[in-house]
């Protein structure tokens, strides 16, 4: 499929830019932070009460947030992330897998080992064939939710699709995937048309890296990934087109991670108000040192982990709602600390090369994206168990959530606490049942039943029906 960037009926480049206007105005965020600079102990104070609430906070308070450095006000934010967080999320974390179809990618972007002139990187494509050996691998592992991650490759829309209908094609016995998110670069309307089609499509990912167009036409400096206006466009265009679920992200590193973040959180609102669609997901990846791509070790925007977990505990409150996705490495306890402050989903293994889950990859196309090893499920599993989380397997509740929520903004009230969370125990019950060692099993018994004990005696007493029915060997079964 070929298309300029200007082809969409309904998106003239007048509007392109309008809308990215509207969306993101860089110097009324600058403006923002600059006016709540050195917040007083109080404001702090009035803005975590008012977040307690989880209704969110406005685009100001959440500035003001950003710019709290004194260390124990900072740790008042991340205190009351984990009230909130705990209160609506209740220790759960979703486990999905990133599986990479093809590393073939025409843009220029500096941050990233897969860019067009990077020679060192032997290019290679799965066939349908080829990725639903690593599907069968990753189900019979017990994975249920994938992202396909795409660079841009001239193979086209087509390409996606058939990626993710051979996805959802996959059957392992009674093993299959459950849900597919995609990780694409902006597309036309035309090609958001034909990912429309698809049934029971996951989340569509699209990060815009930096929303400060400056650094962002210093790191994309060819392909047209370089457009700042049609990719910051993309969500609409994808709500137009009748995706349902959008996820925003940027590269925290590459710019002032306080003007990004602040920007994610006013696109997610923007989002909301216009198409009752807030970001459905939000994830911040790290800028990590990788060979094949210079700028990665430039660390004047470096994140450390102190100031991610800060990010995210602000995320939490602003947006109490909102998946938030941990895709980049982090050591156990930083991991921990992040689950317990607002992350809510977790990439098990890192961005890889196609073909490594079935083992047929091949190694030289990973080049730097070899950040790692994929980390074996269960053994993350029983990681998260042993220190008091659990994991999520359930996907359906996606859809329960957003039902849920969508008469109304994405307010905490509404959000189905107990369904969600009996469902992540039944879908932890089946894993438990269909893959893990007795160890495992043992380790997770013990979470289940401390998370069992806090449900309202009605939904515990059908939760455990329903595990019984589990036990006898149904699947699938959801409160
Ligand atoms: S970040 Fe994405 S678009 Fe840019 S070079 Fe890498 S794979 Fe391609």
């Amino acid at each position: 499929m070929s298309l300029t960037q200007d082809s969409g009926r309904n998106w003239p480049r007048e509007r392109v830019e309008q809308t990215a206007r509207a969306i993101c105005d860089p110097p009324a965020i600058a403006d923002l932070l600059a006016a709540a600079a050195n917040p007083s102990p109080d404001e702090v104070r009035d803005i975590l009460y008012e977040a307690g609430r989880g209704r969110g906070l406005t685009a100001a308070q959440a500035a003001t947030l950003l710019q709290v450095t004194d260390p124990s006000l900072r740790e008042q934010v991340k205190d009351a992330a984990r009230q909130l967080h705990e209160r609506l999320f209740a220790r759960r974390v979703r486990l999905l897998a990133p599986v990479c179809p093809t590393n073939r990618c025409i843009n220029e972007c500096l941050y990233c080992p897969l860019r067009r002139s990077n020679s060192r990187l032997r290019r290679t494509a799965s066939s349908a064939r080829d990725l639903q050996r690593e599907v069968t691998a990753l189900v019979d592992e017990g994975h249920r939710h994938l992202t396909l991650v795409f660079g841009e490759d001239r193979s086209g829309i087509h390409y996606v699709c058939d990626m993710v209908n051979a996805a959802y094609g996959v059957r392992s016995g009674t093993r299959r995937v459950h849900r597919v998110d995609l990780n694409l670069n902006s597309s036309h309307p035309e090609e958001l048309a034909a990912l429309a089609q698809i049934e029971r499509l996951g989340t569509y990912h699209v990060y815009q890296e930096t929303y400060d167009p400056e650094t962002y036409a210093r790191l994309h400096v060819d392909g047209p990934k370089q457009d700042y206006a049609w990719r910051l466009t993309c969500h609409d265009r994808a709500c137009e087109a009748g995706l349902r679920d959008v996820g925003l992200g940027v590269l925290l590193g590459l710019h002032d991670p306080r003007f990004d973040v602040l920007a994610v959180l006013i696109h997610a609102q923007y989002l909301l108000e216009r198409y009752n669609t807030a970001a459905e997901v939000i994830t911040y990846p790290r800028l990590l040192p990788v060979p094949g791509a210079p700028v990665t070790r430039d660390t004047s925007w470096q994140v450390d982990d102190e100031a991610f977990g800060f990010l995210i505990a602000v995320t939490r409150l602003v947006a109490p709602v909102t998946e938030i996705v941990l895709s980049t490495p982090a050591t156990p306890e930083v991991r921990r600390q992040l689950y317990a402050l607002g992350v809510s989903q977790v990439s098990v293994g890192s961005l890889s090369y196609p073909g490594v889950y079935s083992a047929d990859g091949d190694p030289e196309a990973a080049g730097s994206l070899r950040i790692g090893r994929p980390r074996n499920l269960e053994t993350l599993v029983y990681r998260m168990c042993e220190v008091g989380f659990v994991p999520n397997f359930c996907v359906e509740c996606y859809a329960q959530i957003r039902q849920k929520l969508s008469d109304d903004s994405r307010q905490a009230e509404r959000y189905p606490v107990h369904r969600a969370a009996a469902n992540s125990l039944l879908a932890l019950k089946e894993y438990l049942l269909d893959y893990a060692s007795p160890e495992t099993q043992n380790v997770a018994a013990g979470i289940i039943q401390e998370e069992l004990a806090r449900l309202p005696r009605k939904v515990r007493d059908a939760t455990l029906d329903l595990m019984e029915e589990a036990e006898a060997g149904l699947r699938g079964q959801m409160l």
